[in-house]
């Protein structure tokens, strides 16, 4: 096989929004696809019609573009030789019908009609008997013609079937995977036959996948680790319509390193949607980044890393066996890192959020870009996890004071401080050039052997900023200017 014709696919079911274990499968399956330079094709899995949600394909495709992941092929981007890509308007073109009646006629499936209730009364028995749930053959002994009167017998009662496929008793699934290594998996463990066309006729996952990743010449399936127990139904497709089997692999799972237990979309500890770290104002270089260190490791200590370098260095020996750990933790430190790389691209994001916290009037961070760079500077833009975390710390004192209080009005109500702030407010007014250098020459000089530290610092910080804590005081006051800071001095 020629680099070329590897072509690799991530299958969203739009049930939702990109959940971070969904995103890595995306991740994955891209850098496999942009490292050996194959095709990356994204299906849309929504033949479950009743979890399908409203815009659930359009916001897994935004984030998806979001985090600077791209694809080949898709809904909005169709191959004629392979779409369309969504299974609903596959399944309306009659493309699994086909190979369903293919099996029928090859009497590989049958149709069962077996009821809900006769299927529970079943599985209680078998608990009963602490037997594995298996589906029971109902048409046992009996010759083709004879199974076909007893379609004929049920319709006349008005059930309506499912398509079943027969799986064989004595048969082991085996496959190479990418992840694990050599799997084998015995028949008698899936449970019996299994349905693949549901009665409304809509095909189950478990068939779609198989008929769409052959027909779409899919090479490679990079998936999570709660899909190994589908892998031997589908190889068991594979084997009845005479087709290649793709490469598999299954990634390990995610564990939340807080709780301990696999991520799960209950786990309430932990957020878990793109979406969600997107509104928090997580840079996407910082996910991919997470994200990609997600059950993989490179060769090395590094842990920051472009998407780029990512693709580069990619190899599917790295990927791990072993859980993968979410560590929100670390998430924020990575963003931190991402932060501070690209400060510059960051500082735009920055004055919105202040915009969208109504602490700033939009246009202003246009007039004065400088300046808003310098604060976010001063305010501890160094130390943030994301960029809403910024709104707290530029608010105070840059654009608000907050409100005087009993504790921050003794602080400046003795006459040593009195005396003290009047003298800076004095030698602040003469001043030229209000430098923070020059603005900390003045606090010096105010300084005493009895006045220092926190005597002579919190009676000023306060005066000018009506806080005992805060970022640097000289840088401050050489940012805001004179006039700001001794009317500040003045309301006191
Ligand atoms: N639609 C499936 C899912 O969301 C895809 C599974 C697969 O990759 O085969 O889990």
């Amino acid at each position: 096989m020629t680099e070329k014709d590897i072509r690799v696919r991530y299958a969203p079911s739009p049930t939702g929004h990109l959940h971070i274990g969904n995103a890595r499968t995306a991740i994955f399956n891209w850098l496999y696809t942009r490292h050996f330079n194959g095709t990356f094709v994204i299906r849309i899995e929504d033949t479950d019609t009743a979890r399908n949600v409203e815009d659930g394909e359009k916001s897994q495709l935004d984030n998806l573009a979001w985090l600077g992941i791209d694809w080949d092929e898709g809904p909005d981007k169709p191959n004629s030789k392979y779409a369309p890509y969504r299974q609903s308007e596959r399944n309306n073109q009659g493309i699994y019908q086909k190979y369903i009646n293919e099996l029928l006629e090859k009497g590989i499936a049958y149709k069962s009609y077996k009821t809900p209730e006769q299927l529970n009364v079943e599985r209680e028995a078998q608990q009963a008997a602490k037997q594995a749930p298996h589906y029971i053959y109902e048409y046992e002994g009996l010759t083709n013609e004879e199974r076909e009167n007893k379609y004929q017998e049920y319709e006349a009662q008005g059930l309506k079937p499912v398509i079943r496929i027969h799986v064989s008793e004595d048969v082991v699934y085996k496959w190479d995977d990418i992840v694990k290594g050599k799997m084998e998996i015995a028949s008698k463990e899936i449970g019996g036959d299994w349905v693949i066309q549901k009665a409304d006729g809509m095909p189950t996952y478990n068939f779609a996948v198989v008929v769409d990743d052959h027909l779409m010449d899919i090479t490679h399936v990079l998936r999570g680790d709660d899909h190994v127990s589908n892998t031997p139904k589908q190889i068991g497709v594979y084997n009845a319509l005479g087709w290649d089997v793709p490469k598999f692999g299954h990634m390990t799972l995610i564990i939340n390193t807080e709780t301990g237990k696999k991520l799960s979309k209950r786990d309430e500890s932990i957020l878990q949607f793109i979406e969600q770290y997107k509104e928090l104002g997580y840079l996407p270089e910082a996910m991919i980044n997470f994200i990609g260190l997600l059950g993989w490791s490179p060769v090395g200590e590094d842990e920051i890393f472009t998407k780029e370098e990512f693709v580069n260095m990619f190899d599917p020996k790295r990927l791990s066996k072993a859980p993968a750990k979410f560590d929100a933790k670390k998430l924020q430190w990575v963003n931190n890192q991402w932060i501070r790389k690209s400060l510059d691209s960051v500082i735009p994001k920055l004055a919105d959020e202040l915009v969208k916290a109504g602490v700033a009037t939009s246009g202003d961070y246009q007039n004065r870009t400088e300046w808003y760079k310098k604060m976010f500077e001063i305010a501890g833009v160094d130390g943030i996890a994301y960029t809403q975390e910024i709104v707290p710390l530029a608010t105070y004192p840059f654009f608000k004071l907050p409100e005087m209080n009993n504790e921050l009005r003794e602080v400046v109500s003795s006459d040593v401080a009195k005396q003290l702030i009047s003298d800076f407010a004095q030698q602040l007014t003469n001043l030229q050039d209000v430098s923070a250098d020059n603005v900390m020459s003045i606090i010096r000089s105010l300084q005493t052997e009895q006045l220092r530290g926190r005597d002579l610092w919190n009676p000023l910080r306060v005066a000018i900023t009506r806080a005992i804590q805060g970022p640097n005081l000289p840088e401050i006051v050489a940012l805001m200017g004179k006039e700001w800071t001794l009317k500040n001095i003045n309301d006191l």
